[in-house]
């Protein structure tokens, strides 16, 4: 017979249920607003002309094609 035990390993979650949330939502926005400014072509965008500037010249910026 040994005495040697076997021993279980502690495990917590190293990501929380929490940070995932909280990590989805940051993805989304960031997807929202890839989309506003790439994809868009004012479909969304039409609260304003600012708005709409707004994500034109970000297209520009980011050498999306745009016109
Ligand atoms: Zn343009």
């Amino acid at each position: 017979m040994s005495d040697v035990q076997s021993v279980q390993p502690t495990s917590t979650p190293v990501v929380s249920p929490q940070l995932i949330a909280a990590a989805t939502g940051v993805v989304a926005v960031m997807l929202l607003l890839a989309y506003l400014v790439a994809f868009d072509q004012g479909a969304l965008s039409q609260g304003g002309m600012y708005l709409h500037e707004l994500m034109h010249d970000g297209r520009h910026l980011l050498g999306v094609p745009c016109h």
